[in-house]
């Protein structure tokens, strides 16, 4: 796989690259009950840095295995951020955890200490002896000021390894991370690792891979593909001094790659498939109309989600049961009978009704089974049909989705969006 970030693992440059290892604390996280939603937000602001982060750890409140892990980690990598545990009380172990991982004794910030004392005395709150751990600091350490609570970081330095150490609560670490410590990582890095995603529709992952990998051996930047639902995601990633200089990269590659993928590449980063299609519909000043029964207004619930929708959405009906779909969409009671609802002869119809009835220039219908039972003679968990009605008449096509009720929607709204594409760009 070569040049293909598979660890985040940059290109050696001047041998300047710092690796990072991420350590969060906390059995709570080991339990489930809380999301560790900061070491994503430590991975961003290393890129950002240019430093490559190679490995996450979760530890528990448990200090030998806290201790073990520092260790190993800091075996491995230049820089180590520990995230949790930086508190008062007796769960709260990473301050000492550190210390025996570097081989320091732990020193009393006098200062510090009385400075929490005086903030305690302040607001007439009883000083439990435990709160001045807080003012413990590594013997190759120094405090990292925390403005939003009592627990300060660390930032220790000792035999060419860097620790830094955040407290857990989000008011207290997202200011840090990117103040102070995004500074200090910036003087370390070399350069920056910066990314830009390229969204691909109406091809499969392998197939992308096969048409463009004249650029998959790129080494700066790298290519890289990943697959979503009913999408693939091309992440082009530059190394450079500065994020102008990796847009410069990515550029040229970037090109390429739209070239070989032509109308099959409808955005980068945070584009959505909604978006393009109605950018796509302001473009040619065309309009849309939806007429959903299995995905219960998922399809109008994604158009509307884009602002300025109404520019080329007019609007929806949500026909769940035979009798809506007859007296909102006009669908026959005789197409109903001799078909059923989860047909195409029903689509094709729902489709058309809400054609007449909005006065678009296309509209879109679905109608399916998302399980997870079937009714007696009914069609199986997961088949679909979308009817696509525009000026030159309407299609219908079937599907076959297999998951739970929640993706057999997910799939079908999707789909309806990537074909209605391809019907706006047939035009
Ligand atoms: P404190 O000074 O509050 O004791 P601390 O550094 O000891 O800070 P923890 O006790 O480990 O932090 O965690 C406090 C709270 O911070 C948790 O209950 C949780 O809400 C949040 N938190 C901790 N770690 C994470 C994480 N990795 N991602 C998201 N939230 C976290």
């Amino acid at each position: 796989m070569a040049g293909i970030f598979t660890d985040a693992s940059p290109i050696p440059q001047n041998g300047k690259v710092k690796t990072a290892e991420i350590v969060s604390v906390g059995t709570e996280l080991l339990l489930g009950q809380i999301i560790d939603t900061h070491a994503p937000t430590m991975a961003r602001v290393l890129a950002e840095c240019g430093i490559a982060c190679q490995r996450r750890a979760t530890i528990g409140d448990n200090f030998d295995r806290l201790v073990a892990s520092l260790k190993e980690s800091l075996s491995r990598a230049d820089i180590l951020v520990t995230i949790g545990g930086l508190g008062p009380t007796m769960d709260d172990l990473t301050r000492d955890a550190i210390a025996a991982a570097l081989g320091d004794e732990l020193v009393r910030d006098a200062g510090y200490e009385a400075e929490l004392r005086g903030w305690f005395e302040k607001r007439n709150y009883p000083f439990a002896e435990s709160n001045a751990r807080q003012a413990d600091v590594p013997a190759s350490g120094r405090m990292i000021e925390n403005p939003n609570g009592t627990a300060p970081g660390l930032l220790c330095q000792k035999n060419g390894k860097v620790v830094v150490a955040l407290p857990g609560p989000k008011g207290e670490f997202n200011p840090m991370a990117f103040g102070p410590v995004k500074t200090f990582f910036e003087t370390l890095g070399g350069g920056v690792i910066h990314s830009r995603t390229l969204r691909v529709i109406g091809i499969g992952e392998s197939a992308v891979e096969e048409m463009v990998a004249e650029v998959m051996g790129s080494e700066n930047p790298t290519v890289a593909p990943y697959a979503h639902t009913g999408e693939v995601h091309l992440r082009v990633t530059a190394r450079a001094a500065n994020v102008a200089e990796a847009e410069a990269l990515i550029e040229p590659v970037q090109a390429r790659i739209a070239a070989i993928l032509g109308n099959h590449l409808f955005g980068t980063n945070e584009t959505t498939l909604e978006e393009n299609v109605l950018e796509l519909l302001a473009q040619r000043g065309e309009t849309i109309s939806v007429a959903e029964s299995m995905t219960g207004g998922q399809l109008g619930a994604r158009l509307t989600g884009v602002p300025g929708a109404s520019r080329g959405f007019l609007g929806g009906v949500v026909a769940y049961a035979a009798g809506a779909k007859t007296a909102l969409l006009g669908v026959s009671p005789e197409t109903l009978a001799a078909h059923g609802p989860v047909s195409g002869e029903t689509a094709i119809e729902m489709a058309e009704g809400a054609r007449r009835a909005f006065g678009s220039t296309f509209s879109v219908a679905i109608t399916g089974n998302a399980g997870p039972g079937v009714e007696p003679g009914g069609k199986p968990v997961g088949k679909t049909f979308l009817a696509f009605a525009s000026p030159e008449g309407t299609r219908v096509e079937e599907f076959q989705y297999r998951g739970i009720r929640e993706d057999i929607q997910r799939r079908a709204t999707q789909t309806a969006l990537t074909m209605l594409r391809e019907t706006i760009l047939a035009d």
